[in-house]
């Protein structure tokens, strides 16, 4: 592990070998990839072409979708095709478990329209059935020119070598406790599985790792672990990481602590949506981790006060969420005709406290008066004191200043 760095950054990155996905490069020091997967019957075009769509739009840079029996093998070259004529180019990934090395046999298709394989190495076969069919899938992945992810995880972890590791684990002579013992099957599990991936001769450069768990400190473990022990690249993920804000907390508690020590080449936040909601929510939080933890930049930061009783009404919380989602929105347009805005930082702050101070160290920021206060609202552009906006109108007005600031 790398000496941490003296000042406010990450870790420097670790050393991965850089896996091409459909054009979009993993590992090598490359930007960490946001990726999501789809919700919906795959056999259902129209409907998993929608949500691709969605995520895609969301920012999703890669998409998997589940590939378990004949009908959604089929139906994913469809899938591509639809989304090709929409102007979609985003790789899409297979995530095959039990059946995979049939299903790819028996649909070249979809096994040239897929981007990458995920492998499962915990259910791809039992017995002796488990070497034959892993390698038929590792053939596969050679002979269509595909990276794959081994991807284990806790709760479909490799019962033979986990029965077989706490075995010689109980002939110690202090033995190691059971958590540990388990702990090391899932590491094992994808590391073995990845070098005989190799050994059948699949290029390091093909292959992303992944060891998953839903607990936020057996997965800093498990990834620390991995990251010692191979160079493949890897995917981050906290499994099963829940609805609402414990799963967003629980993600970004875990995630964050890797990405610090330079730990992590994609990242997934496995939400359980809440009714109603979008599944787009999973890409909004990967982008903002990134985005907060100083990774990458999507969008322009809104630094807003959490508003108290100095606050007389809640429309300076109003104003961050219009110039929230008006960032947002705009930022698809800027992107092309204004790059670099992504790295604008905005405020908007509910009183004197710490409004101007603030607001002087974003780009442009705003202080809107609190309870007391001259109804006036100072507003600061890159440091300094630029104009005071008074009156019903300033939303609009403050709004339109920073659209002047980005057409600038
Ligand atoms: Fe309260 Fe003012 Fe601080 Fe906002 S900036 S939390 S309104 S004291």
């Amino acid at each position: 592990r790398p000496t941490p760095p003296a000042d406010a950054t990450a870790w420097p990155r670790r050393i991965t070998h850089a896996v091409n996905i459909g054009g979009v490069m993993v590992g090598g020091g490359n930007p960490v990839v946001v990726q999501s997967m789809t919700n919906t019957d795959t056999a259902d075009v129209d409907a998993s072409v929608k949500q691709v769509a969605e995520l895609w739009r969301a920012g999703s840079e890669m998409v998997r979708l589940t590939v378990n029996n004949a009908e959604s093998a089929a139906a994913i070259p469809r899938i591509v095709d639809k989304l090709a004529m929409m102007g979609i180019n985003v790789p899409l990934i297979g995530d095959f478990h039990y059946n995979g090395h049939q299903l790819l046999a028996a649909e070249p298709a979809c096994a040239e329209a897929l981007a990458k394989y995920r492998i499962n190495p915990g259910n791809v076969g039992f017995g002796k059935k488990k070497d034959t069919q892993f390698a038929q899938l590792i053939e596969f992945a050679i002979k269509y020119d595909k990276p794959v992810r081994i991807g284990a995880n806790w709760g479909s972890l490799d019962q033979s070598l986990a029965a077989r590791l706490m075995d010689e684990n109980s002939k110690l002579a202090n033995p190691l406790p059971a958590a540990r013992v388990l702990r090391e099957a899932l590491i094992r599990s994808a590391l073995d599985s990845a070098n005989t991936a190799v050994e059948l001769g699949l290029a390091r450069e093909r292959i992303v790792l992944s060891a998953k768990v839903s607990g936020v400190q057996e997965l800093i473990a498990v990834y620390r672990d991995l990251a010692m022990r191979s160079d493949f690249a890897l995917h981050l993920g906290l499994t099963e990481a829940g609805i609402g804000s414990k799963g967003i907390v629980a993600s970004a508690a875990a995630l964050a602590v890797l990405m610090q020590e330079g730990i992590g080449d994609t990242i997934r936040i496995s939400l359980t949506p809440e009714p109603g909601t979008s599944r787009t929510q999973e890409v909004v939080v990967a982008q903002e981790l990134l985005q907060t933890t100083g990774q990458r930049a999507f969008t322009p930061m809104v630094t807003a006060c959490p508003g108290c009783g100095r606050t007389t009404s809640e429309f300076f919380q109003e104003l961050a969420k219009v110039v929230q989602a008006h960032v947002r929105e705009q930022m698809p347009v800027w992107r092309i005709s204004r790059p670099g805005a992504e790295n604008m930082t905005l405020a908007v702050m509910g009183c004197v406290v710490n409004g101007p101070g603030e607001s002087r160290h974003a780009n442009i920021g705003i202080s809107l008066p609190g309870n007391g206060e001259a109804p006036a609202a100072p507003v600061f552009i890159d440091g300094e004191k630029a104009v005071t906006l008074r009156g019903d109108n300033i939303a609009n007005e403050f709004v339109a200043l920073i659209d002047a600031y980005v057409d600038r």
